[in-house]
């Protein structure tokens, strides 16, 4: 089954061409073991340094700092191969998300030390803001980097984070002045190898199972101050500044998941026979699958508006965030409606279907939730 894009117009000829490298790259390294990493919890981490032989990561990064230096279409196609073959691997978050907060607010030295090390895969990463006690209200964080000298001493901990098992590099949001309120919030580089840092477990999921999520625990964990990320007291900032981004990953994924649920219901019906002719030939399959047609229609016109705005630097928070909103409820209603034309089958882990159902619940609670989005969606109307 391979994801249709003839009739896509956010791609040139350069982000075709590397599709198709990104499929055969998936084909070989990734879906033969895609049933193994599930019942592991946790993809290989050799699967990391083989996509960064292969070139799949953080295709932002400049060529002065090890990277290709490509635009946002490259990461977009790679969320949505990676979707469309039904994996959840934390390699999107590495390269969407912590990637281009180095590029945009690293230091020289700190560009030049993690920005190779991630485009290899050497280096994997995470980004830490949720706590057990505040997740949608960020500025309610308890987590502080206390000042001392030339270190900063952090105290407190995160869960439910992406990548929590193999990173070895997590950007943490911290309080450095808990008095200043949003003001006092900012973005700290951890090493995962520095005393005091301790990873709880593997988080226990219903879906997304070969994604490693966890706790993270930091107790009198000291960093040098060149471990802050931009300027002290501006991580509220440059999280809101980063949040187009974060979502219109979001929305890619959840748009070609859909499409793989979909393709699942329309090959799984036409091959299934009851009362004597195909499932796909009741009314009330092809209506169903009518209107999700037409729905991945819109999807996928409004995904490429926003992939190419988003390049020209013109996508603003508010549109990502309808984007992820209304991607993400695309993505669970094709699933759920797409399991229920399996019958039985739907329920049996051997379909596809059902991890993509499994895996659709999730979109619409992190990256911040879907009535977050509504609020921020709001707020610009
Ligand atoms: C698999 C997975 C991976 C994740 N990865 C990461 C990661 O890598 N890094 C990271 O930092 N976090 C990560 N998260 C955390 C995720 O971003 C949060 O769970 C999410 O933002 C919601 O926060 P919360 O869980 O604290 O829910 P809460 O904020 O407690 O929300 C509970 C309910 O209240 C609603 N609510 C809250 N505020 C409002 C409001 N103002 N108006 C209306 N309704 C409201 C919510 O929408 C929700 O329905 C991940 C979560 C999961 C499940």
């Amino acid at each position: 089954m391979m994801l249709d894009t003839s009739r896509r117009t956010a791609f040139t000829e350069d982000h075709e061409a590397f599709r198709a490298s990104v499929r055969k790259f998936f084909e070989r390294e990734l879906i033969p073991h895609l049933d193994r990493w599930e019942a592991d919890g946790i993809i290989d981490r050799a699967f990391w340094t083989k996509a960064g032989k292969a070139g799949l990561l953080c295709p932002t990064v400049p060529e002065g700092y090890g990277g290709p230096g490509l635009d946002f279409g490259f990461n977009a196609v790679i969320d949505e191969e990676l979707a469309y073959a039904g994996s959840t691997a934390g390699i999107t978050l590495h390269s969407d998300i912590v990637a281009d907060y180095v590029i945009a607010y690293g230091s020289e030295e700190q560009k030049a030390h993690w920005l190779p090390r991630m485009v290899s895969g050497e280096t994997a990463t995470a980004i830490a803001m949720t706590e057990p006690g505040a997740g949608s209200d960020l500025q309610g964080i308890r987590t502080t980097a206390r000042r001392d000298g030339n270190h900063y001493v952090l105290n407190g901990s995160k869960t439910y984070i992406t990548n929590g098992q193999h990173a070895d590099l997590t950007i943490v949001v911290a309080k450095t002045d808990a008095a200043l309120g949003a003001k006092g919030v900012s973005l700290i580089l951890v090493e995962a190898n520095r005393e005091g840092y301790a990873r709880g477990r593997n988080l226990d999921k219903i879906g997304f199972h070969s994604q490693d999520t966890s706790e993270l625990f930091f107790s009198d964990l000291r960093v040098p101050i060149t471990n802050c990320l931009g300027a002290e007291g501006q991580g509220f900032a440059y999280l809101m500044n980063q949040l187009p981004q974060e979502r219109l990953s979001i929305a890619c994924a959840a748009q070609a998941a859909a499409q793989r649920a979909f393709d699942e219901a329309v090959a799984f019906t036409k091959g299934r026979k009851a009362f004597g002719r195909t499932v796909f030939d009741f009314q009330n399959t092809k209506f169903t699958l009518a209107d999700l047609a037409a729905r991945l229609q819109v999807g996928w016109a409004h995904l490429d508006w926003a992939i190419a705005r988003h390049i020209a630097g013109a996508l603003t928070a508010a549109e990502a965030s309808a984007a992820k909103l209304w991607h993400t409820e695309l993505q669970w209603d094709a699933c759920d409606a797409s399991l229920q034309l399996h019958g039985g089958a739907g329920y049996m882990n051997e379909y596809p279907i059902a991890r993509l159902w499994r895996d659709a619940r999730v979109t619409r609670i992190f990256g911040g939730t879907n009535e977050i989005m509504k609020e921020v969606v709001s707020r610009a109307i």
